[in-house]
């Protein structure tokens, strides 16, 4: 830091600063976690000054042998880990490589009779102007993908994403008793929308997936079979999610992020079967610029750090603490999503404290404890204000939390619920926003937090 401190000193400060609250703080967003100290290392290097748009030995830059050498590895730790045939490490986050994936799965499956006519073996070979020509066919290409509300995700075809202008999308949600995915529903949608791709995977579902019977559903729609493992992918690299709830086998393309429950760089990949490679080799510069080497260097050193049993026992970890927190809450009457969870989060319903998602994330960061606002099923406060709050595991487990402290992490979050009201907003309505602790409950809460 003294070295930036010389150039800039605010970024030093706040880099300095962003430590010191991370610190000081108990860290249960899901979708983050702790990067190992070789991981951040090696991101730091001169791969960073280096272009090399291409594949590994097809670039389209000079001098690229190094990158060659650490692309080829990322790839090998990637296809060796989670049992891929075949996988791509350069896409920059989880939206580039769910971007990489659905172009992917247009250029291999819309069928155009005219491709023959004009004599181009696929859509990735058409001229300029047979593309103009042909364009308007991938306008009307269908998705099935979990809803938002039921914990899916903005890039699996919704409208604010660009995936939402590729297909026109409809969504499965979940049982309104259970709240659990319920596959008959699933297999009644895909069979009247017959969609192009069916997706699976999720960022606020606290729950596993059966994805031998997702496949069956695509199978018998004839759909490619898409899995977004972005927030699980420690869970399967760590053998905790095995056989039907492992989706490498059953999916055609599989997505993820880096940097979520597999602990790695920020980033994404693509995993998929022989048929898709390919399609999924044209990523650059189909929709990334240069790849980022000195993050595949860093992707690389965090596959190899998930493939030892270290990284079994913490991904089992994350998942028994999970349980540990969700029944922590349950104890002291809080309401969960589906009742509980056996993955590595849990989105708690925090209607019953009369607050809203927004006032609970902001009194629980008050108290040192950082979450994040989510909507629940059917949220009668919308995405914006929500009625949940999504706490994960993957971060605190990384400090060494086990079951008693998730216990007690649970204690310190319901009384800080328990002692928040919301207040009046400005125009003199109950408001959505504005809330009060009680005297000194965050302080306690923070000293509290500070000695875990
Ligand atoms: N897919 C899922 C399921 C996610 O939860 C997320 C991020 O929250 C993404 C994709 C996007 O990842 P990124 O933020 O790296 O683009």
């Amino acid at each position: 830091l003294s070295v930036i401190e010389q150039v800039e000193p605010r970024i030093a400060e706040a880099t300095r600063q962003e430590l010191a609250d991370q610190r000081s703080s108990l860290k249960l967003i899901a979708s983050e976690n702790y990067a190992s100290p070789a991981v951040l290392l090696t991101m730091g290097s001169w791969f960073s000054d280096k272009y090399a748009e291409g594949t590994v030995g097809h670039r389209f830059y000079a001098a690229c042998q190094n990158v060659d050498t650490v692309e080829a590895i990322a790839a090998e730790h990637a296809r060796e880990l989670f049992g891929a045939e075949y996988a791509y490490v350069q896409p920059h986050s989880g939206i580039d490589a769910n971007l990489v994936a659905f172009w992917a799965i247009l250029a291999n499956r819309v069928e155009l009779p005219e491709l023959a006519e004009v004599g181009v073996k696929g859509i990735n070979d058409l001229s300029e102007e047979q593309w103009e020509s042909l364009r308007h066919k991938f306008g009307h290409q269908r998705a099935l993908g979990m809803s938002l509300d039921a914990g899916g995700h903005l890039t699996h075809g919704f409208r604010p994403n660009i995936s939402g202008k590729m297909f026109h999308q409809r969504s499965y949600g979940t049982d309104p008793t259970t709240q659990l995915i319920d596959y008959d529903q699933v297999r009644a949608a895909a069979r009247e929308f017959k969609p192009l791709v069916l997706i699976a995977g999720y960022s606020a579902y606290p729950r596993r997936v059966n994805f031998a019977k997702m496949r069956e559903i695509a199978d018998e729609v004839g759909a490619t079979f898409m899995v977004d493992m972005a927030h699980f992918a420690g869970l399967v690299a760590g053998k905790v999610f095995t056989g039907e709830e492992d989706p490498v086998p059953y999916a055609h393309i599989v997505t993820s992020t880096t940097h979520k429950s597999l602990r790695g760089p920020r980033g994404g990949l693509v995993l998929a079967t022989k048929e898709y490679a390919d399609s999924v080799d044209r990523g650059c510069p189909m929709v990334l610029g240069g790849p980022m080497a000195h993050v595949m260097a860093a992707k690389a050193v965090a596959l190899a750090e998930a493939r030892t049993t270290g990284f079994q026992t913490y991904a089992q970890q994350v998942a028994d603490n999970a349980k540990a927190l969700a029944e922590g809450f349950t104890r002291r009457g809080a309401t969960l999503v589906t009742g509980g969870t056996d993955n590595h989060l849990v989105l708690l319903d925090v209607s019953g404290y009369g607050l809203t998602g927004r006032q609970a994330e902001s009194a629980l960061l008050d108290a040192g404890i950082v979450s994040n606002r989510n909507a629940v099923p059917s949220d009668p406060n919308g995405a914006w204000y929500t009625s949940g709050v999504r706490l994960g595991t993957p971060a605190l487990t990384t400090r060494g939390f086990g079951a008693d402290e998730f216990d007690r992490v649970a204690e310190l979050a319901v009384d800080v619920l328990s002692g928040t009201t919301p207040a009046t907003a400005s125009n003199g309505k109950p408001g959505k926003a504005r809330y009060v602790l009680a005297d000194g409950l965050a302080d306690r809460t923070k000293a509290a937090c500070a000695e875990l």
